[in-house]
């Protein structure tokens, strides 16, 4: 595998970062996920959009401009410019001798990217989760590599026999760790709206851009946690996935027990897009 670092591309096992980058010690990067069709990328003006408002949020001085031609070359040098890819990039701070607040202008940021095929579609009858009380801190709108309450609840999750966890707070179902969510509840495709307490995902705008062309109702109002547990479908929304159903929170059956025709259709639309 090749990957980029800092301006080279070379094999993985030559990569090395300083024990001192920031990304490593105080999780102080912002990162993405661009999926790639045949080499073309999918909403990436999006993407490159939400990582500049990370960027900017925490102070990073970089620009996410590298990321069409880093992407391009990642996936022609790892054979993946024919297929469904993604291409992860990172930003961090860069490496100084540790301490807290910023350090001088002259660090420079570590920009790390690396290309891989897509994973494997889930299985067709629909998931399981758990829903798993939300750790994370205030500002979950930014997509920083601040993981550890995503990484322990998907634990929980996998330990659980479930796919994924659902965060729970204030009484609201609010996201996956790594997907949106929502629910068709009272005839509407609803979803939480953009704000602190999410990621503000590019599958889920587009899912909600498919739902307004199939003439679907739509709402941006918080999911209630019980309002799961009536609602027709519950799915989750991501890059990845495109839409994923789940069948089952926490051990009770969600709608028919089956996956719903409503995520079934917006993700043909969002697979049509971004293979047309
Ligand atoms: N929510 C969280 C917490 C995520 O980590 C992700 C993706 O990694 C998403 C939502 C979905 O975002 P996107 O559709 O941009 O992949």
């Amino acid at each position: 595998m090749i990957v980029y670092l800092n301006g080279e591309y070379l094999p993985r096992e030559q990569a090395r970062i300083s024990p001192e980058d920031r990304g490593f010690l105080f999780a102080d990067a912002i990162y993405e996920v661009v999926r790639f069709y045949r080499g073309r990328p999918y909403r990436l003006a999006e993407h490159m959009d939400r990582m500049r408002h990370g960027l900017n949020a925490i102070r990073i001085a970089a620009d996410p401009g590298f990321y069409p031609e880093v992407a391009r070359r990642l996936l022609v040098e790892n054979g993946l410019a024919e297929g469904d890819a993604i291409v992860y990039a990172q930003v961090s701070r860069g490496a100084a001798p540790r301490t807290h607040s910023f350090p001088g202008s002259d660090t420079r940021p570590t920009v790390f990217a690396f290309a891989r095929a897509t994973d494997p579609e889930p299985p067709a009858e629909g998931g399981r989760a758990i829903l798993v009380a939300d750790e994370r801190w205030g500002r979950c709108d930014i997509k920083t590599v601040m993981l550890l309450p995503n990484v322990l609840a998907a634990q929980k999750a996998r330990e659980a026999g479930a796919m994924d966890a659902i965060l729970t707070r204030d009484g609201v179902a609010w996201e996956g760790t790594k997907a949106n969510l929502f629910c068709v509840c009272d005839g509407a495709v609803r979803t939480a709206p953009n704000g602190p307490r999410i990621l503000p995902g590019i599958t889920r705008g587009a899912a909600l851009d498919a739902a307004r062309r199939l003439d679907l109702t739509v709402e941006e109002r918080p999911i209630a946690i019980e309002e799961l547990f009536s609602a027709d479908e519950v799915f989750f929304a991501s890059t990845t996935l495109w839409t994923y159903s789940l069948v089952e929170i926490d051990g009770k059956k969600i709608g028919s027990g089956k996956p719903g025709k409503v995520a079934e259709s917006l993700k043909q639309e969002l697979w049509r897009e971004f293979t047309r």
